[in-house]
């Protein structure tokens, strides 16, 4: 008996049966820019082989005005078609189902020659759009269909129209972006028009028994956003015009609330889609922060969809479908929504990939494949670097002990889990901690390893990884109230009500969330999520945003400061996806961040501190604590001590590089020095 009977239940549509309820959701992963068709090919047909029921491409524009940058993917030409026929020859090969979705980016495009309803700028773009007149709106309209027919003859099941996160069509729906007063603007009815003349011509091109499905914003999460009723009306009169499913679109890209990321509850949005079930009789998606098994299931046994839509969980473990069928969910490798080898990449103009596994996107070059003659490899170290590279030589078929020095494996992940948003990582953490188990791996922990236990093995990997860096500043020495972070998350110290973070990057930041942290997470309480960041019901508010939302959450009222040396913005350097959420959440908590810092001094008061070159404002911050986040040095005493000897070893993750070393590097150097022994 399978665990989740509603994921494993067959969806017939008449003309198509999709053979469980998960569907691959669309992503941009730059494959097919690079336009090796092997590759993408191989990236879609291994996920067809997870035994996904569907897989919905990446954006593809259908004309040059309409992609999101120059550049960008387009079916358009014969040769488009071609070329996406070896991808859903693939995937039909391996059993499975495949949609291309066209994008029309509308005022997102990056380009200059972007068009809109109206000539309105995005705030997440540096171009205005061109206004389009009555002949350019029929142009896009039949520039879409024809896109959808050639989807056809390159052999896809069929596609999706991306009429969500305030793209084009999204563009023509709300006042905020179609100020026309023609026939297409005004009135609800009139804006409604352009989607519901796209639905239709597809229709009329492709014909009865191809598969349409649509994209809806069903919450826009912007100021003056759809109004639950057009929701609803628009779901209706897209159904009548041809559609075979809804999918949910969930926030515009200008959205300032999180959608995706890591810190938003599970499920966070799939009540909206609820609301919407029972009002059309199409499937309904439910999507976002979905990424187990049993969320998908709970998300289709409430009664919220047909279907579910997850991607990134499809980066993170291509077998993610077939895994949850056989009953081995903690077999899943757990995509943590971190966006750092996803979205940040994209965001990036870099090839997608996955920080917890480096092979996503790089299926043809990449590869684990068994060894001939197991090797006996000694790795010390159980951090992200260590425990990457063993489960990945243990899966070739390598023995391995694995050496750690404390009683848990995780290293600097331990502290990652603590953090108020960050709780994804428990879950890493208990998949590693099976898949050690299962690979039957040889775990030693509470041993400081020296030389002698190192000299039986084949190979040694030093993953010793990385050490607080310390700094000295005049004082310092003279008060007993200045710790490293680590130091933060023992009980042998005790914090005080005014702090001052010194360095600003990644776990800066973490350690102010860590310290103003309330009782509950608001990731794992999604009421006090929505009121934080202003999220409600759009039968509510429009768009399902309050519009003034400055709630002050810290739940310690402790004052606390965040500084950095560089004279930039803070949280500059985070994640390109992900650094405005980390901000934004500290502002909310009244953190006070600080750029252009000379650290003067440490007295009995606090912290003397000035400004920029000339050493202007110089002024005392009155703090009872201080906390070192500079940043890490590589901890190589052993490498060091190997140096001399004749032992085989190789140095991995922060041990090797500690310089902005993050969990991707360390996974992606493991996993790739276990391909290679
Ligand atoms: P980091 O990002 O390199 O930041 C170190 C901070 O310390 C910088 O703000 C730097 O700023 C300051 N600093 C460096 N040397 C200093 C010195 N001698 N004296 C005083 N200040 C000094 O390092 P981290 O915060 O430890 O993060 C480590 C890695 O983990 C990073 O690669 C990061 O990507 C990753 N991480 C990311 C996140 C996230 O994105 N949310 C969270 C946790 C960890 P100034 O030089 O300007 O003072
Ligand atoms: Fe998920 Fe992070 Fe991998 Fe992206 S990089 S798929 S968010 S684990």
């Amino acid at each position: 008996m399978n665990t989740y009977p509603n994921i494993f239940k067959k969806l017939d549509l008449g003309f198509i049966e999709l053979k469980n309820r998960i569907i691959m959701g669309s992503m941009h992963t730059g494959l097919e820019e690079i336009g090796d068709w092997k590759r993408i090919s191989e990236f879609y047909a291994s996920r067809a082989r997870g035994q996904v029921a569907l897989i919905i491409t990446g954006g593809i524009g259908p004309n040059k005005e309409g992609s999101v940058l120059p550049g960008a993917s387009m079916m358009m030409t014969d040769d488009d078609v071609k070329n996406h026929m070896i991808s859903t020859k693939a995937v039909h090969e391996e059993g499975g189902k495949i949609v291309m979705q066209i994008l029309h980016a509308g005022r997102y495009a990056y380009n200059d020659k972007a068009v809109a309803p109206s000539p309105i700028k995005a705030p997440i773009s540096p171009f205005t759009p061109r206004e389009l007149d009555e002949e350019g709106i029929e142009k896009q309209i039949s520039d879409i269909a024809q896109s959808a027919f050639l989807a056809k003859c390159a052999g896809y099941d069929g596609v999706e129209i991306m009429g969500s996160e305030g793209y084009l069509i999204n563009q023509f729906l709300v006042n905020h972006t179609n100020k026309r007063k023609d026939s297409w603007g005004g009135s609800y009815k009139n804006r409604i028009r352009f989607p519901l003349e796209i639905v239709k011509r597809i229709r009329e091109k492709v014909g009865k028994n191809f598969l349409l499905i649509y994209r809806l914003s069903v919450i826009d999460l912007i100021p003056n956003g759809s109004s639950w009723e057009e929701v609803i009306l628009l779901a209706k009169e897209i159904e009548k015009a041809g559609v075979n499913i809804l999918n949910s679109g969930i926030g515009w890209h200008e959205a300032r609330i999180p959608t995706i990321a890591t810190s938003v509850p599970k499920r966070a949005f799939s009540w909206v889609t609820k609301k919407l079930y029972g009002n059309v009789s199409i499937p309904i998606i439910a999507s976002n922060r979905i990424n187990s098994p049993k969320i998908a299931e709970d998300v289709l046994s409430d009664k919220c969809a047909d279907l579910v839509s997850l991607a990134r969980p499809f980066l993170a473990d291509s077998e993610f479908v077939r895994k949850a069928f056989e009953n081995k969910a903690n077999e899943i490798v757990p995509c943590i929504a971190c966006n750092q080898a996803c979205l940040d990449h994209t965001f990036s103009m870099k090839l997608t990939s996955c920080l917890v596994n480096p092979r996503a996107c790089r299926e043809t070059e990449l590869n684990y494949e068994k060894v001939i003659k197991s090797k006996k490899i000694a790795v010390v170290g159980a951090g992200p670097a260590g425990i990457s590279f063993s489960i990945t030589a243990a899966q070739r078929g390598h023995l391995i002990s694995l050496f750690e020095e404390n009683s848990e494996i995780g290293g600097q992940l331990n502290f990652a889990k603590m953090i108020p948003g960050k709780e994804e990582f428990y879950g890493l953490l208990n998949y590693y901690e099976n898949e050690i188990k299962r690979l039957k791996i040889n775990l030693i922990t509470d041993h400081k390893v020296e030389m002698a236990d190192l000299i039986n093995f084949d190979e040694v990997i030093i993953a010793t990884g990385v050490v607080p860096r310390k700094i000295d500043i005049q004082g310092q020495a003279k008060v007993n109230f200045v710790y490293n972070y680590q130091d933060v998350f023992s009980d042998k110290i005790t914090i005080g009500n005014r702090i001052a973070i010194i360095g600003a990057g990644g776990i800066g930041f973490d350690i102010a969330e860590y310290i103003s942290r309330s009782d509950i997470s608001p990731t794992l309480d999604i009421n006090k999520w929505m009121k934080i960041w202003g999220v409600t019901d759009p039968e509510i508010e429009r768009g399902g945003v309050i519009q003034k939302n400055d709630l002050i959450e810290n739940g310690s009222s402790k004052e606390i400061f965040l500084l950095q040396r560089k004279n930039e913005k803070v949280g500059k350097r985070l994640g390109k996806t992900t650094g405005w959420i980390h901000r934004k959440s500290l502002e909310k908590k009244n953190v006070k961040m600080l750029a252009g810092v000379n650290y003067e001094k440490i007295t009995p008061e606090g912290l003397l501190i000035s400004f920029g070159e000339e050493k202007r404002n110089i002024k005392m911050l009155k703090v009872d604590t201080i906390i070192v986040c500079a940043g890490q040095t590589s901890e190589i005493s052993l490498a060091e001590a190997l140096s001399p000897s004749n032992i085989n070893y190789h140095i991995i993750g922060g041990a090797k590089k500690a310089n902005e070393l993050d969990a991707k590097s360390a996974i992606d150097n493991g996993c790739r020095l276990a391909a290679q022994l």
